[in-house]
């Protein structure tokens, strides 16, 4: 069989992280992948240089992966379709606003039978005020198989080949389990294939919404009993959304990378908490605060607890998250930080 060409879709903090690894894969296995990995980039200037120039002649994200290399059959490919078009395996890891207009772009030009794993953490929103995974997402869109991967994996760890663990999540554990280790398994990032994908995905995505409220607790300066408390409240407000909205998870699913090692993990070091820490002090709206403390990089967690925000309130599950709606009323400045605990004891 050919060596199956692999497309990286995003080339952002974490896009860059695992570029690295999936480069030094491709390569390892020369007669499973083929070994020149494209990755699409969203070009724009750095430096008064184009950033897929730059990457393409340094092997270095300078903007959102700064001092570690790149792979060199690591290639940055600036049109989507034309990084794309001859792919059998896609990777997305682009911020989750920017999915579906990417998958649009793609539509009818992909090659039969290519595949798809989503490293994406954040949800998208249906036309009846519920929300969609971003697998279903790019499933519905391009019709194409979607396994997820998600863990703790803080980019800049990753890439700085510090010991973690993630967790792929696919509908079918032995075929496409085994492609998936082979693509992405190293000595230090150590991979774990389950069945139960869409709860390894909303984990994912609602542990960012969790890390708001850490994050909130911290720039209260509320200490850690506090954020363990609510780390403890968010899991079982994750747990709760899972039952309610994709039941028949596993409970083991939440003891793997992506459930409470990746809250964890979040909660201590992620984009999400430093930012809404900041937010506490800083007076001015939440997207200004990313943007000055991100360079371009994106806090998901805001956004995802927008998004499921309409499907609670017409469910009327709004009493049962106290967090998740407590984190969506701070982040659109509707509510205080300092009514958090109030909200979460429901009593704002
Ligand atoms: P990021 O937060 O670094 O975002 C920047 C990227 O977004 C850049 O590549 C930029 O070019 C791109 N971008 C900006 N505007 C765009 C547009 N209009 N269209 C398309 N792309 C645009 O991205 P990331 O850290 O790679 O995150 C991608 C996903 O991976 C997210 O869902 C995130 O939650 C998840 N994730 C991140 C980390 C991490 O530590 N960074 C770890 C695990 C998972
Ligand atoms: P942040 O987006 O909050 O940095 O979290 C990164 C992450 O998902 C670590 O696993």
């Amino acid at each position: 069989m050919a060596p199956k060409k692999v497309t990286i879709i995003g080339s952002g903090n974490w896009g860059s992280a695992i570029a690295r690894i999936v480069g030094h894969n491709a390569t390892t296995y020369k007669d499973i992948f083929d070994p020149t990995v494209n990755m699409w980039v969203f070009e724009e200037i750095v430096d008064g240089r184009k950033l897929s120039e730059i990457i393409n002649t340094q092997h270095e994200n300078v903007k959102y992966l700064p001092g570690r290399k790149l792979p060199e059959n690591v290639v940055a490919v600036t049109d989507v379709v034309e990084a794309s078009k001859e792919a059998d395996i896609l990777i997305f890891v682009v911020p989750h606003q920017h999915v579906g207009k990417i998958s649009q772009s793609l539509v009818g030009k992909l090659k039969d039978g290519a595949k798809a794993i989503s490293l994406i953490k954040g949800l998208s929103t249906n036309n009846s005020g519920g929300i969609k995974l971003i697998s279903e997402e790019i499933r519905e869109i391009l019709h194409i198989e979607v396994s997820v991967l998600m863990g703790a994996n803080l980019a800049h760890e990753v890439a700085d080949d510090h010991f973690c663990e993630a967790t792929i999540g696919t509908l079918n554990k032995v075929e496409d389990g085994e492609m998936w280790t082979k693509l992405f398994n190293t000595d230090n990032f150590r991979i774990n294939v389950v069945k139960d994908a869409n709860t390894v995905e909303l984990c994912g995505a609602l542990k960012n919404i969790v890390a708001c409220a850490a994050g909130f607790a911290d720039g209260l300066k509320l200490g850690d009993n506090t954020k363990a408390a609510l780390i403890r409240i968010g899991l079982i407000e994750m747990m709760k959304f899972v039952d309610t909205y994709y039941p028949g998870s596993h409970l083991e699913t939440y003891f793997e990378s992506c459930g409470v090692a990746d809250l964890v993990t979040t909660c201590y070091g992620g984009r999400n908490r430093k930012v809404c820490a900041a937010f506490v002090t800083a007076n001015k709206p939440l997207a200004e605060v990313e943007q000055e403390l991100l360079n371009g990089q994106s806090a998901q967690g805001p956004l995802t607890a927008e998004e499921i925000y309409p499907m609670l309130q017409s469910s009327k599950n709004l009493e049962k998250f106290p967090l998740f709606v407590a984190v969506h009323r701070i982040c659109k400045g509707e509510v205080s930080p300092d009514k958090l605990i109030d909200c979460i004891k429901g009593r704002c």
